[in-house]
């Protein structure tokens, strides 16, 4: 008989069950759900839901096949599962669960699923650079794995369409007006789901943060495969354009919210950029949404899939700016109507009800507002980890420590991402219904970015002026004749740790 496999929670895809990576077609398997995690810490509802019940739906589909284990620890869920009989198991996506697993006798761990490019071959490229950066890995991508190719040149004759996709919203439009994503319904496994972390939070055994609500994201690979189609389909066409736009009344524009449904393993990135290149060549999407989503996925994400490996266990300490503050409440309990400032309070309310939002307010609004503020980066990395249905520990690192608290300082990306209120009005519609104004720095009406800006680039002056890309906005500071009162209006906002 064959070796027993052994999925993790973000393994559900037929990717981690094929022959061609290792697992025989008669493989039994095992899947552990461990309470352990949930009480590690304290999780968005929407996210823990997510997960169990993708858990769960994939041992259904697997019927007799599988052993589902519910156990405090995965190590003792493994030993009640398969006692000391040997086990295989693809490489998993963190550290800790790496480590796990090669502790455990009789393990053996297979190569990493889910992504396109291979340990080895990143590390190849790596030797070979003297910065690591994104566009330059991305085409690196693009040449070995021939995607939007022609004759060894990129399609259309560029290999960045960026300057395209960073429109702002369409004056005056409330809403893009893009075909809504796909809805999963739920089922009889979430009524399940809700009823148990119901009984486990009533019972004092773990807390959420967030609202519960129907399930948004799919949970199994049918609803994933709809996702992608619907998203080719209907949503892709007018990806490129306002990739980076907030719109108050249309959080999700035209993203393709498949980041839950890559990670959990449901979807492979291979057939999401095919897909998309293949709607390319079939005339019904232009050149630069489609480049556009093949970057994120075929750059970004394995980018930042390759850095966690590649940076080592010490990058998750860093704090090149020394930041030390700590998160406070109204943040931490996603407490959005307390906020004033409309685009915190918009994108806070979105967390809090879904568990997710796009990649703009993640970087330009809530990672912005922490470095500004000057908050911890393990704790940031931390809220970001358990409030997004997407966040995994793989995740976070790069895209948190890295590129949104710049804590790395500049391995990953070249200069802080963090602007003021202007930045925030010309992408949105936030600052129309806002009390605070966007172009006001001190004052009762002084926008907490605009203001927030300005103490972030005084307070790290002396690291900032030596960076080519921030030299002129730092010397900004030279002109600014209120920055006195601006810098003890801020701190008096830091002190009082009360919402903006
Ligand atoms: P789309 O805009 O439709 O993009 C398509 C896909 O590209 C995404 O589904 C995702 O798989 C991939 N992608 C794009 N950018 C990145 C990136 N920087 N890192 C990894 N994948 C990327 N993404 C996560 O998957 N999980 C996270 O926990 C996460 N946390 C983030 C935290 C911060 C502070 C920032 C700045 C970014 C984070 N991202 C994370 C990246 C990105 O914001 C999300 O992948 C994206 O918003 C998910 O929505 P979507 O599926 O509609 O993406
Ligand atoms: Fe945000 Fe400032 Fe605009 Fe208000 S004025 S929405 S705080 S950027």
């Amino acid at each position: 008989m064959a070796c027993t496999h052994w999925l993790f929670g973000d393994q559900l895809g037929p990717a981690f069950l094929s022959r061609l990576a290792g697992v025989p077609r008669d493989a039994p398997v095992v899947i552990i759900e461990s309470r352990a995690v949930f009480r590690r810490r304290r999780f968005h509802r929407a996210k823990a839901h997510l997960v169990l019940s993708a858990m769960r739906h994939r041992a259904a589909e697997l019927g007799d096949r599988v052993t589902y284990v519910r156990a405090n620890t995965y190590r003792e869920g493994l030993r009640r599962a398969v006692g000391d009989r040997p086990v295989t198991v693809h490489h998993p996506t963190s550290r800790a669960a790496l480590a796990l697993v090669r502790s455990l006798d009789g393990v053996t761990v297979l190569p990493a699923r889910g992504f396109i490019v291979r340990h080895e071959d990143f590390a190849a490229w790596a030797r070979g650079q003297r910065g690591l950066r994104m566009e330059t890995f991305y085409r690196h991508v693009r040449r070995d794995h021939d995607l939007l190719m022609e004759e060894g040149r990129p399609v259309g004759g560029t290999w960045n369409l960026d300057h395209e996709n960073r429109e702002p919203p369409p004056r005056e439009a409330r809403t893009l007006g893009a075909a809504a994503p796909f809805q999963p319904r739920e089922d009889s496994i979430d009524e399940d789901v809700r009823r148990d972390l119901d009984r486990w939070e009533r019972a004092g055994d773990v807390a959420f943060v967030g609202r519960d609500g129907p399930r948004l994201f799919p949970a199994d690979r049918r609803e994933a495969l709809s996702a992608l189609r619907r998203f080719l389909r209907h949503r892709l066409a007018g990806f490129g354009a306002y990739e980076d736009a907030m719109l108050g009344g249309d959080t999700t524009l035209s993203h393709s919210l498949l980041s839950s449904s890559l990670n959990l393993g449901l979807l492979d990135p291979v057939e999401c950029v095919e897909g998309a290149v293949a709607v390319w060549r079939a005339g019904e999407a232009p050149l630069n949404s489609v480049e556009g989503f093949v970057r994120q996925i075929a750059g970004w994400r394995e980018y930042v899939w390759q850095l966690y490996w590649y940076f080592g266990e010490d990058y998750r300490a860093s704090n090149a700016f020394g930041h030390t503050g700590s998160l406070p409440d109204w943040w931490n309990e996603l407490d959005a109507e307390a906020v004033s400032a409309q685009c915190l309070a918009t994108v806070m309310r979105q967390v809090r009800d879904t568990g997710w939002t796009h990649h703009i307010p993640r970087l330009m609004v809530l990672g912005s507002y922490a470095l500004q503020r000057g908050w911890d980066p393990a704790a940031v990395t931390d809220w970001f980890h358990r409030c997004f249905v997407d966040g995994y520990d793989w995740v976070m690192l790069p895209n948190v420590v890295g590129m949104s608290q710049y804590a790395d300082g500049g391995r990953m990306t070249t200069k802080p991402y963090t602007s003021g209120g202007a930045y925030i009005d010309r992408m949105s519609d936030f600052c129309r219904p806002c009390p605070y104004r966007p172009d006001r720095r001190v004052g009762d009406d002084a926008c907490p970015f605009t203001a927030g800006y300005w103490s972030f680039l005084h307070r790290h002056r002396g690291s900032l002026e030596h960076n080519a890309r921030m030299t002129r906005a730092v010397h900004g500071l030279d002109r600014l004749q209120d920055l006195r009162a601006l810098l003890d209006q801020e701190e008096q906002r830091e002190r009082s740790a009360d919402p903006p």
